[in-house]
């Protein structure tokens, strides 16, 4: 137990380290060419604004949160999504009082509590945007083009971009029934979980992952048929757009995404590189929200990107990138004037913006040269009395094994021509 995290979440450091940060800054650097700001909420929020806003009839709300009280009795929840706690944000600062779109982006460790398995956590990390201040088809267009410019970017392959309509409230409303008759012919057939989901929310059902529903969900009618004028026009002119953009994508009438704050545009990228756990990406517009959660009506659209999935993916597709730290120089010592300068020169480098590393342990010069090759130095001196005193130091090319005499107050010099900094 003491030596053992817990289940669902996973340390990640070393070799594993790289990646996220190579990922995480073309997040940003995108970001900053779409004009959208960094917001980073509280990880827990008020158990009510989950309630409210992820819906009750949900997996995430029924089975997944973890919720516990504190100290002072108030019910407290993980989030296990980040779009409630980014539109309470919204609204608590009253955001729509700026400019709108109001942009936002958010990489978030995310919590649920599931059945672990491959690309399946109960501690995980979403890369997400959210925008607000607009009901026009222009801005699900650029949310859905921000998520398609980074995985183009990334260079991942065999992965779809998937997207439907839910319509409005009045559209869904229709559908809702429609697909409640249909449901009920077949009720017999489906899961236990499904025949509650029928009751209380049957648009659930299409989400199903169990093989008999979904055998029986293929042949439900689709919602794209119950779509008044407005939202269809509102998802022609989306297509129109994404068709300009050169963004490739299918409609998938059966995409609901697993929560209930959608309305009109819900999308997926899903990828066949990982197995089961495909989904990569969902989003879409939800007009309801910011007043289901206290705020004025406003038009909003937003994805979360799971970034163990796209990393899965990027691993399975061009396999796990070569660990290499880089170290410019190893400043090693002899004696204990040495050792000493040593620290003060390595801290000077550092400054420069020069890699270094010198003796912090009191190993021997021979011990030390095997720690400067193992950490891979690409140059590294040895500072004892008789340097000090001569102001004259033997530059080793650790690669070549080519020395050169240099003057100790030009290593910094030195370094930075050889490094370019
Ligand atoms: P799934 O159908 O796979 O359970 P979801 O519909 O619950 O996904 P969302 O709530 O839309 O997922 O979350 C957005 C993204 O976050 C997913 O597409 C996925 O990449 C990632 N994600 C969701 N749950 C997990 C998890 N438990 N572990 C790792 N990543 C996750
Ligand atoms: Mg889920």
């Amino acid at each position: 137990m003491l030596t053992q995290a817990p289940k669902g979440t996973k340390d990640i450091f070393g070799a594993d380290m790289p990646i996220w940060q190579k990922i995480e800054s073309k997040m940003r650097s995108l970001c900053k060419n779409f004009g959208i700001e960094e917001i980073r909420t509280p990880i827990f929020e008020h158990t009510e604004l989950f309630l409210r806003s992820v819906g009750d009839t949900t997996d995430i709300v029924q089975k997944e949160m973890y919720t516990f009280n504190d100290k002072g009795n108030r019910s407290i929840t993980l989030r296990p999504e980040s779009t409630a706690g980014v539109a309470r944000a919204y609204i608590e600062h009253g955001m729509h009082n700026n400019a709108q779109p109001t942009k936002l982006f958010y990489i978030a460790p995310t919590f649920r509590y599931e059945n672990t398995q491959a690309g399946r956590q109960r501690q995980f990390h979403q890369f997400g945007i959210e925008m607000f201040g607009s009901y026009s088809p222009a801005l699900d267009a650029e949310v859905i083009s921000a998520a398609a410019s980074l995985i183009e970017e990334l260079g991942i392959k065999n992965i779809e971009l998937r997207i439907n309509s839910l319509g409005g409230p009045e559209c869904r409303a229709k559908y809702n029934k429609m697909l409640k008759d249909f449901i009920g012919g077949n009720i017999d057939h489906l899961c236990k979980e499904c025949k509650e989901r029928y009751e209380r929310n049957p648009l659930r059902v299409l989400d199903c992952k169990e093989e008999g529903c979904k055998k029986i969900i293929e042949k439900a009618p689709s919602v794209l048929d119950c779509l008044g004028v407005e939202c269809k026009e509102h998802f022609e002119t989306l297509k129109s757009i994404l068709d300009e953009m050169g963004i490739k994508y299918v409609v998938d009438p059966q995409i609901v995404r697993g929560l209930d704050y959608y309305t009109r545009t819900v999308f997926e990228f899903v990828t066949t590189s990982i197995g089961a756990q495909g989904t990569v990406c969902g989003g879409g517009r939800y007009d309801g929200l910011i007043e289901e959660c206290g705020g004025q009506k406003t038009g909003a659209v937003g994805f979360g990107l799971g970034m163990e999935r796209l990393i899965l993916t990027l691993e399975a597709q061009n396999g796990k990138e070569e660990y290499k730290p880089e170290r410019h120089i190893y400043i090693g010592s002899i004696g204990n004037t040495g050792f000493i300068k040593s620290q003060a020169i390595t801290l000077s480098l550092r400054k420069a913006g020069i890699i270094a590393e010198c003796d912090t342990v009191g190993r021997s010069v021979k011990a030390q040269m095997k720690y400067a090759n193992k950490i891979g130095a690409k140059y590294s001196v040895i500072l004892g009395d008789d340097e000090i005193a001569n102001d004259k130091v033997s530059l080793k090319n650790m690669e070549t094994g080519e020395t050169e005499e240099i003057k100790v107050s030009m290593l910094e010099e030195k370094m930075k021509e050889v490094f370019n900094k």
